[in-house]
């Protein structure tokens, strides 16, 4: 019996998602008294388990399959993985191609899938917590399965640290091209995608309260100072004064920086439901009654227009 965790990489790199569901995986195979197996499907295999090899990880399966993510492929190799291990918990992230895939790998297994998971029990009954409602609630879900696939949010578990000793197991899985009915052609960046506001440890953020476009320059300018990187809540991106890949929340990406600096920001849900994870929340917000003071740790009630400038002043 094994947890086998599925990891992610893109563009020759494993996404930091990958190195969470280490931690997330040693912790649902501790509460389940198993082993933890990770699963490198494509990319540089060898150099991929080399970097997954941290502490608590047992064992490592590599499967040559090409280079980037492919449906088709990793459904077939998942499909082959979990036959051959019949692993109790099968793990994947909660990104882009973890919910392009696990459903299908869960309905071809016939197991069920919990999705977005961001907790885990053992202790009583085998649980998984999850939000709802624009994380407006938290939900646990009693599984009632021998075994189950979920997929773990980003941001949520720490990264693995530590060097491991893990076996690798190298796998050569024949792949029915007649299954696999798309390929990746190539790659084109959307405007500003060099930058991942998930990677950021200290966020600046714009919200509508900054009236203009020309005015968002005053953020950049902080921004600048502080060494931070550029974030916004969804009208400025609906706006078109920055780019999608900048937008914080429920639509947008979820950040969990060690400093969040919300500038003209009410704190709705949907918002905060991006944002709340960040170890300290500084709101600038004339409304005393703006609920982002509610999660705020500290707070300036006063025009921003009057205390950015003299922020960038002073840390310039
Ligand atoms: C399905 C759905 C998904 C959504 N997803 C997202 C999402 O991913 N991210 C997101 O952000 N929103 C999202 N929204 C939108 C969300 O509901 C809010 O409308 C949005 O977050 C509000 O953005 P804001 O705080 O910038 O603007 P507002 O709510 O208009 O707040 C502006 C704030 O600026 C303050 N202010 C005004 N002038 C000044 C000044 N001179 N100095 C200081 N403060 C000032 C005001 O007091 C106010 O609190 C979503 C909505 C829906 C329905």
């Amino acid at each position: 019996m094994t947890v086998l965790a599925i990891s992610e990489h893109r563009r020759g790199e494993l996404r930091d998602v990958s190195f969470e569901l280490l931690t997330a995986g040693r912790e649902v195979a501790d509460a389940l008294d198993t082993d933890l197996h990770v699963a490198v499907i494509g990319g540089d295999v060898a150099e991929h388990a080399e970097e997954l090899n941290h502490e608590g990880v047992d064992v490592i399966h590599t499967v040559p399959a090409g280079e980037e993510f492919n449906h088709g492929v990793y459904t077939q190799v998942i499909d082959s993985l979990a036959t051959d291990l019949d692993p109790r918990v099968l793990l994947m992230p909660n990104s882009v191609n973890g919910l392009d895939y696990a459903p299908a790998v869960a309905n071809g297994l016939s197991l069920p899938l919990v999705t977005d998971v961001i907790g885990f029990d053992a202790s009583d009954a085998v649980s998984a917590t999850r939000e709802m409602y624009a994380s407006k609630v938290e939900t646990t879900i009693e599984i009632d399965a021998d075994r189950f696939c979920m997929t773990i949010r980003p941001n949520e578990w720490a990264k693995a640290e530590g060097a491991g000793d893990a076996e690798i197991r190298e796998h050569e899985i024949e792949i029915d091209e007649s299954r696999v009915r798309s390929t990746v052609t190539g790659f084109e960046e959307v405007g500003g995608g060099d930058v991942d506001i998930s990677d950021a440890d200290v966020l600046v953020s714009v919200g509508r309260g900054i009236e203009e476009e020309e005015n968002i320059e005053l953020i950049e300018e902080l921004a600048d100072a502080l060494g931070a990187t550029l974030s916004s809540s969804r009208p400025i991106v609906d706006a078109g004064w920055l780019p999608k890949n900048r937008q914080v929340g429920q639509s947008g990406k979820v950040v969990t920086p060690d400093v969040y600096l919300a500038i003209g920001i009410s704190g709705a849900v949907q918002h905060v439901a991006g944002m709340k994870g960040a170890d300290t929340i500084i709101a600038i917000n004339t409304d005393p009654n703006a609920p982002i003071y509610d999660l705020a740790d500290y707070g300036i009630v006063d025009d921003l227009f009057e205390v950015v400038p003299e922020l960038t002043a002073q840390f310039s």
